[in-house]
C-alpha cells in the first residue's frame, strides 16, 4: 500500500468528489428520516495543505486553492468551500477536511457513520481523530468488503463513497462487484463510486460491465482538467452514482462547467454527465 492521500488532498479530484459528495449528504437530510453514511476508503479526516506531502506535488493549488477566494460559486460548491472555510478560521488556506470529516460535519444527530481505512498510520490517526465520537465508527479493514458487513443499515437510507486508491489493475473489478453485492443487500443505497481518467479503454469496458449488471439507476458524471491523450498523470475524474438523489442533475448542468473552466490545466476542460443505467 503506496497510495496516501495527503499528497494529492484538495486536488481537482477531490473538488469535485467532495462537493457533489456533500450535496448528496445535503439532499438525504431533506427528509427527518435518519441515514448512514459509509466511507469504505476513508483516508484520514484532515489534511495539512502547508505539510511536507501536499508541499511535494502542490496538487492543490490547482483545486481548492482556484475556489478559495472566487465570489462566483455556484450554490453547490459556495456549501462545499464554506465547510473548508470552516477548518480555516483565520483565512489562510491550510487545512483541508477528507471526506469523512466533510461528512461529520454535516451529520445531524440521528444519522452516524461508519468508516475504514486499511493503511496501519492513516487508520490510527482516523481512530483518534474520531475518538469520543459515538456516532462514528472505525475500522481498520477492508474496505470492499464495508457492503457484505454493514448493509443493510437499521436506518434503510445509506450513502456509500467507494474510493480506492486505484493502485491494482483488479481495482475496477473490485469496485463493481461491491457495487453489485451492496445493492444486492439494499437496493436504495446510493453509491458514489471515484475513479481516475487515465485509459480509456479500459474505462470503455468497465462501462460496458456497469450497464450490463443488475444495478438501478447509474448516472455517469466526469470532469477533465486536460486533454484526454495526455500521457502523464491524472487527467480528469469520475463518479458513478447509483441511486443519485434528485434533482442533482439539474443543479450539476450549472457546477460542471463553471468546474470545466476553472479548473482546466492545459487547453479547455471538458465535461460529461450521462445515464448509464436507467432514466431516459
Ligand atoms: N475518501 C478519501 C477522501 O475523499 O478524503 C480519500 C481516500 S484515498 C483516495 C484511498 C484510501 O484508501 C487511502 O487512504 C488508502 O490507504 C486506503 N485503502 C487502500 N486500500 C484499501 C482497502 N482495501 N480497504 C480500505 N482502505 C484502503
Amino acid at each position: 500500500m503506496n497510495y496516501r492521500h495527503s499528497y494529492h488532498a484538495g486536488n481537482h479530484a477531490d473538488v469535485f468528489k467532495h462537493a457533489i459528495l456533500l450535496r448528496m449528504a445535503h439532499l438525504l437530510q431533506r427528509k427527518e428520516a435518519p441515514f448512514c453514511y459509509l466511507d469504505s476508503h476513508a483516508g484520514t479526516a484532515m489534511y495539512d495543505l502547508q505539510g511536507e506531502a501536499a508541499g511535494k506535488t502542490g496538487e492543490y493549488l490547482d483545486g481548492i486553492a482556484r475556489l478559495w477566494e472566487r465570489e462566483d460559486l455556484p450554490e453547490m460548491l459556495r456549501d462545499y468551500c464554506q465547510v473548508v472555510a470552516r477548518h480555516n478560521p483565520d483565512g489562510d488556506l491550510r487545512h483541508y477536511p477528507g471526506s469523512p470529516q466533510l461528512i461529520a460535519d454535516a451529520l445531524r444527530l440521528q444519522d452516524r457513520m461508519i468508516l475504514s481505512e486499511l493503511h496501519p498510520e492513516d487508520a490510527a490517526t482516523l481512530s483518534a481523530h474520531f475518538a469520543g465520537a459515538p456516532e462514528v465508527a472505525v475500522h481498520m479493514r477492508d474496505g470492499y468488503e464495508l457492503a457484505k458487513a454493514f448493509l443493510p443499515v437499521a436506518e434503510k437510507r445509506a450513502l456509500w463513497l467507494l474510493d480506492p486508491p486505484f493502485e491494482k489493475t483488479d481495482d475496477l473489478a473490485r469496485c463493481l462487484k461491491a457495487m453489485q453485492i451492496g445493492i444486492q443487500r439494499m437496493r436504495q443505497t446510493i453509491i458514489a463510486l471515484w475513479y481516475p481518467i487515465k485509459d480509456e479503454r479500459l474505462l470503455r469496458d468497465f462501462y460496458r460491465q456497469v450497464a450490463g449488471a443488475d444495478l438501478p439507476k447509474v448516472l455517469r458524471i466526469e470532469l477533465n482538467v486536460r486533454p484526454a491523450d495526455n500521457t502523464m498523470g491524472l487527467n480528469g475524474s469520475g463518479l458513478l452514482l447509483v441511486n443519485p438523489p434528485w434533482p442533482l442533475w439539474e443543479e450539476l448542468e450549472v457546477v460542471l462547467p463553471w468546474l470545466a473552466d476553472v479548473l482546466a490545466q492545459s487547453g479547455p476542460g471538458g465535461f460529461r454527465m450521462d445515464w448509464l443505467v436507467g432514466e431516459p
